[in-house]
């Protein structure tokens, strides 16, 4: 048995942080979920109020947080691009102040604190797949980089606080992830193709659609945080977590129609600027350091993922 820990997460309100709230109480932990609804939302984490172990306190990361607890997952952070160039200043301060506020409240409470990064570090990459040693290329003036160089920057001060305050740090380089708890509004291709083929609208590719990215099902994400704050100290990261099964975006809308069953069909848009054209996961570390790999394909993640959409939008009858 887990000794029973108290757990600060930070956007835990939002897609993942909500899944990673249930799993921690799962195992027997309290949690305080710390969120500012920007992108999240109560009601993904309705289902824990009544646990006596949870707690919700809405909050801005960006200004300081004074509470106890022995460890701190930092989620907070708009993750879908068009949320996040929603307010590109305020994106770059969540990442930046949230990390130097979480990482202030971790040495004051001597807590280990895991910094949710991200594959966009590697911007729009040149090397195929992406280990965590490649520094990426990124824009730095660019519509992605509030996101881009926040996170990054987020990583440095991590790295900074081990290195000057011997904190225990854990950064995860998260690639993208779906399930359900998205919002149908994200904006994110995997949430988008699934409302649009559930309401029989035409799927809105962006570019040509070769473009590729990696998936990877929520419940093997959280199992990545777990076992990466779990791991032994020495272990601070990065570590990439994802799924390497690679797909292009036309791909991607083809395998949503057939399942769904949608009459949709496929319609293309213009490429976003800095849209990264391949994204894949090099995992090789977080099978060694940590015994992890995902372990649910696509179409079957897929087929959760519809169901809870289905359910959402009211479309089960
Ligand atoms: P999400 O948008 O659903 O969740 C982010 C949460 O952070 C939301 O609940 C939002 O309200 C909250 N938040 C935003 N700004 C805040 C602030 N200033 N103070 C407090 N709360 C704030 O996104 P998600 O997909 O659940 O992503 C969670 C984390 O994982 C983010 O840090 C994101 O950058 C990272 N990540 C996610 C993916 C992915 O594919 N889902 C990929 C890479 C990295
Ligand atoms: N995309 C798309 N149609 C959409 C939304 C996104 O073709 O309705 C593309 C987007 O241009 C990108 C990929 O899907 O190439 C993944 O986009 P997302 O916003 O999910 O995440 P990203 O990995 O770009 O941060």
């Amino acid at each position: 048995m887990i000794p029973e820990k108290r757990v600060l997460v930070t956007g835990g309100a939002g897609f993942i942080g909500s899944h990673l709230c249930s799993r921690l109480l799962d195992q027997g932990h309290e949690v305080l979920c710390v969120d500012n609804y920007f992108t999240g939302r109560r009601q993904n984490v309705a289902h824990l109020l009544s646990n006596p172990g949870f707690e919700l306190l809405r909050h801005d990361v960006t200004f300081p947080l004074y509470v106890e607890v022995d460890e701190i997952y930092n989620l907070a952070c708009p993750a879908s691009p068009v949320h996040y160039q929603n307010d590109p200043v305020q994106t770059t301060k969540t990442s930046v102040h949230g990390a130097i506020n979480m990482l202030g409240l971790a040495k004051r409470c001597r807590a280990k604190v895991f910094q949710a990064s991200t594959s966009e570090v590697y911007g729009d990459p040149s090397i195929h797949p992406q280990p965590e040693e490649y520094w990426g290329n990124v824009n730095p003036i660019g519509i992605r980089a509030c996101y881009d160089e926040g996170k990054r920057c987020a990583e440095t001060l991590f790295f900074d606080y081990h290195r000057q305050h011997g904190l225990r740090i854990k950064v995860a380089r998260i690639f993208n992830t779906y399930g359900p708890n998205m919002h149908p509004n994200d904006g994110r291709v995997v949430s988008n193709f699934i409302v649009q083929a559930l309401r029989g609208e035409d799927l809105t590719v962006y570019g040509d659609g070769t473009q590729t990215r990696a998936f990877c099902y929520v419940d093997d994400m959280v199992e990545g945080f777990l076992r990466l704050m779990a791991s032994d100290d020495t272990v601070t990261g990065p570590v990439n977590l994802g799924n390497p099964g690679e797909f292009t975006m036309v791909e991607l809308a083809e395998a949503v129609i057939r399942l769904c069953k949608s009459p949709s069909r496929i319609t293309y848009r213009p490429l976003p600027s800095d849209d990264p054209k391949q994204r894949q996961p090099d995992i090789t570390k977080a099978k060694e350091l940590l015994d992890w790999q995902p372990t649910v394909p696509l179409e079957e993640g897929l087929a959760r993922t519809i169901a809870y959409f289905k359910q959402r939008l009211g479309l089960n009858s």
